[in-house]
């Protein structure tokens, strides 16, 4: 319990996972958490201060499954292991074998195949204060990968929503607005502090740095080899992202776009599970990383596209190309695993197969797309930069040996023996013929020993506390005694043990066969686990081009992949221009396309949209349910599938590059943080007024509807008019207030259009096509018709909404409007009721008059 005690003190934020024997045990407070976590049963052990220890365990080859419960709960979990057996411990003459705890298993440090989503990178982030701003830092122990950024003081809400880290550090003085966030000090003299983690002599070479960005990436390393016992991970130099131009998008921008998680539906319905056709995990976790981020280099961009392209226009190198990565391994994770020396056989198979597939990548790479690609039958199409520079990539592989080293089945753990492929070590093969062989040795020994002896009926068997004994009937066994035989060196008999009716003997041949077989195997063990040793170094030196090998073949799935979702959706390739076009034609909502596919219901209705200059402000009008947010979210998802370097879903697209992209489409109420609806949507809109510009992209949804009628329209006019004249950007501004379509004289960028509905056998029908022009007014009053509103009310409606819209186009002076308040004109069969009522003036009765007419009225029912 001391052992215990002490474990858990340098841990007190941790699940203790305490190794003993077969288990690990959690004990007090630990066994509560952990039972209740995984259902397991509490049980009792010793006494503590007088009470029962409760105490609960999880058998510790089980373990990791165990633990992916625990860390997805979010929990912390310390391994404190046994450092030595128990005859160590005996010969040490301790009181109790060695434990310490050898890691700490946390969400951002994990490396565990089980515990790690194949798909997704699993970053650790690090944040300090920097002058005004912050240095951030962000490794994925799992792959080595490392970056840092430097970003302003409004920057960091929109870098954690890009980076969407699985475990966050803040610096002292940082606040997150993540509970999870965990308070850390950067090490002191933190340049100097990396490049020993590091292993270099200076981080000179790797970039320039802010401050904040080192102390955030020493802090970083420092967590993350803390974590792992004080091993240090193997990183990849850091690399500032500084120089790399991205897409900026804010927190809300990404949740109203759902662009890597879905907020409303299942996680499919997000984008990158819409759009996802990479066959390995590693091109999955670079398509999210690229949807995360997209670029706005145009040149890095059009590069992307050249790569789709190129794989769209040669379906026979797709085909054989994906063949290639179709189950291809993760080796950026096996590597991360070997470099800790927490590896088992199968990640040396990855590497070993994931060098074999790159080779095959590369041969699809040198078909020449010609053949049957419908390419011109020279083969003439070259190969795009980025296609040639990966096929570089894959051509450089290193030759490690693996494929005759390995065996071709391989156990589950690295201690389990036949790791290594027979031939392949010569002592190894020695030594395990004699251990498999033993039986085979024992029987030739039998025979020789039978011979040399002269006894026919001699035995050799095999005893718990002796070893191999040669055993003969008690008859022939005394004439041994007496007269021993000249026998060869070595095959003496020496007598051990005398029975009823057999006696036992041994000879230094047969001792030395025994300790020979006993020692064979541990022996083969032990040089196994040398040839391993040796492999191990072996890949770990070849680090660098293997790290270099797994992302072209990452990058190529995502290629690959995104030439497929063209080719089976009919996506188009967007044409980028440097200005700030953006026509659509033919548009569609991925994810919503899918799911009415999914549904087999009707199908999703394409539609343009031309923000070109001179029209670039789209004001759309349409009743609820008619398609609105789905027109505004799906030519911002094309923007970022664009800018990611995709292709698009549309028929044509002439797209601009956009420099940053704001979405606020659904109603988001922060109730944790205490706003109500209409403060989230003002603060929104106050971001986008204040950062948005004439290269920026926003949709808008009903700006104002959170408020009274008047103070929603006041101030939606005059986002508009701001976005119009002020801020020059692209955008679609949905609203329900028709009465800014008056503003579409005035303001001549301002393209008016309008979702469309029809009725169809008294039904409403949403065609979800999007026209130029404003709503048909007379949709609501549409409805209330078909609803059975009375005839008078509904002719009432209809003056009213004349007036209301004569208002809006600013054609009357505010003294006509009084028909607003008159009486309406006598319609063709007047309600005799509503007449009555109508006629009535309340202001100028006086209390009895008043009563007489509710009477004149009952009477009228
Ligand atoms: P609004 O924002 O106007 O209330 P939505 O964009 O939420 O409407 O769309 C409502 C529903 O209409 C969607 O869930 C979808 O099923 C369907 N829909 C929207 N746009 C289309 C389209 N272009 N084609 C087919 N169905 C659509």
């Amino acid at each position: 319990m001391a052992q215990w005690f002490a474990a858990k003190a340098a841990h007190p934020d941790a699940l203790l996972f305490f190794r003993m024997g077969d288990f690990y045990e959690m004990f007090f407070e630990d066994a509560h958490a952990v039972a209740e976590a995984l259902d397991l049963a509490v049980a009792h052990r010793g006494e503590h201060g007088g009470k029962p220890i409760p105490m609960a365990g999880v058998p510790h080859h089980a373990a990791e499954a165990y633990l992916a419960r625990l860390i997805r709960r979010g929990f912390r979990v310390a391994i404190c292991d046994q450092m030595e057996s128990l005859e160590e411990s005996k010969k040490r003459r301790a009181p109790t074998i060695r434990r310490e705890v050898v890691r700490l298993i946390t969400p951002g440090t994990v490396t565990e195949e089980a515990l790690l989503d194949g798909g997704r990178p699993a970053w650790l982030m690090a944040v300090v204060a920097d002058g005004e701003g912050f240095g951030a830092a962000w490794l994925d122990v799992s792959t080595g990968a490392f970056c840092t950024e430097a970003v302003g003081a409004d920057g960091l809400g929109a870098l954690l929503a890009r980076i969407d880290p699985a475990e966050v550090l803040a610096g002292p003085g940082v606040v997150l607005a993540r509970e999870d966030a965990r308070p850390a000090i950067p090490p002191s003299a933190p340049a100097a502090h990396l490049a020993r983690l590091l292993g270099v002599a200076t981080l000179d070479g790797f970039g320039s740095f802010s401050e904040g960005e080192i102390a955030a990436a020493a802090m970083a390393a420092d967590y993350a080899a803390a974590s792992q016992g004080g091993r240090m991970p193997r990183l990849l130099p850091p690399d500032p992202q500084g120089g790399q131009e991205v897409l900026a998008m804010d927190a809300a921008t990404r949740k109203s776009l759902e662009i890597t998680h879905s907020e409303r539906g299942t996680p499919r319905d997000c984008l990158l599970a819409a759009v996802d056709r990479t066959l390995t995990a590693a091109g999955a976790r670079e398509l999210a990383g690229r949807l995360a981020s997209p670029l706005t280099s145009l040149a890095a961009i059009e590069a992307r596209h050249d790569a789709v392209a190129w794989l769209l226009a040669a379906p026979p190198a797709r085909r054989l190309l994906r063949e290639a990565l179709k189950g291809a391994p993760d080796m950026a994770r096996a590597i991360g695993r070997i470099a800790l020396d927490r590896f088992s056989p199968r990640d040396l198979a990855a590497i070993r197969d994931g060098i074999g597939r790159a080779g095959q990548a590369e041969a699809a790479l040198s078909q020449r797309p010609g053949i049957g690609g419908g390419l011109d039958p020279e083969g003439a199409a070259p190969l795009p930069a980025l296609l040639a520079a990966a096929r570089g990539r894959l051509g450089a592989a290193p030759d490690l040996g693996l494929d005759a080293a390995l065996a071709a089945t391989l156990p589950p753990r690295l201690d389990d023996p036949g790791s290594i492929a027979p031939g392949y070590d010569g002592e190894l093969d020695a030594l395990r013929r004699l251990r498999d062989d033993a039986r085979g040795a024992i029987a030739a020994m039998q025979m020789d020993l039978a011979q040399a002896w002269g006894i026919a009926s001699l035995k050799i068997r095999h005893h718990q506390q002796f070893g191999y004994l040669a055993e003969a009937p008690a008859a022939v066994a005394e004439t041994l005694l007496r007269a021993p035989p000249k026998t060869a060196e070595g095959y003496a008999p020496i007598h051990r043990q005398t029975m009823a009716s057999a006696v036992r003997f041994t000879c230094t041949a047969l001792a030395a066969l025994d300790r020979r077989l006993s020692e064979a195997g541990a022996e083969a063990a032990r040089r196994e686990a040398l040839v391993l040793r040796a492999l191990r170094e072996r890949v770990l030196a070849a680090a660098e081009p293997i790290w270099a090998l797994a992302a072209a073949l990452a990058a190529l799935d995502v290629e690959a992949a995104a030439a497929e979702m063209a080719a089976a959706r009919g996506w188009c390739r967007p044409v980028m221009t440097g200005r700030t076009d953006f026509c659509v034609l033919g548009g569609r909502h991925p994810v919503v396309e899918a799911a009415l596919a999914r549904a087999k219901g009707p199908a999703f209705v394409p539609n343009d949209c031309d923000l070109s200059p001179g029209r670039r402000l789209c004001l759309l009008t349409g009743p609820n349910m008619a398609g609105k947010s789905t027109y505004l979210r799906q030519n911002a998802l094309i923007v970022v599938l664009a800018q990611a370097g995709m292709f698009v879903p549309a028929t044509e697209a002439r797209l601009g590059i956009v420099d940053r992209l704001f979405s606020r489409v659904g109603a988001a109420d922060d109730l944790a943080g205490g706003r109500s609806t209409f403060m989230v949507e003002m603060t929104e809109t106050a971001a986008i007024l204040h950062q948005a510009g004439p290269r920026s992209f926003v949709v808008l949804d009903e700006v104002g509807r959170g408020t009274a009628t008047w103070d929603g329209l006041a101030i939606a006019w005059a986002v508009l008019e701001a976005l119009h004249d002020r801020i020059r950007a692209r955008a679609i501004f949905a609203t329900h207030f028709h009465e800014l379509t008056a503003l579409a004289g005035r303001l001549p960028e301002l393209a008016p259009a309008a979702m469309q509905v029809r009725e169809h056998r008294g039904q409403v029908v949403f065609q979800h096509s999007v026209a130029p022009g404003a709503a048909e007014r007379s949709w609501g009053l549409h409805v209330a018709r078909l609803a059975g509103v009375p005839r008078a009310t509904l002719a009432r409606a209809e003056s009213v909404l004349k007036a209301l819209e004569q208002r809006a186009r600013g054609l009357t002076p505010l003294a006509e409007e009084l028909p607003l308040f008159a009486p309406p004109p006598p319609t063709a069969s007047p309600d005799p009721l509503l007449a009555a009522l109508d006629a009535l003036d309340p202001d100028t009765l006086a209390p009895r008059e008043a009563l007489e007419a509710i009477y004149t009225l009952k009477a009228l029912r």
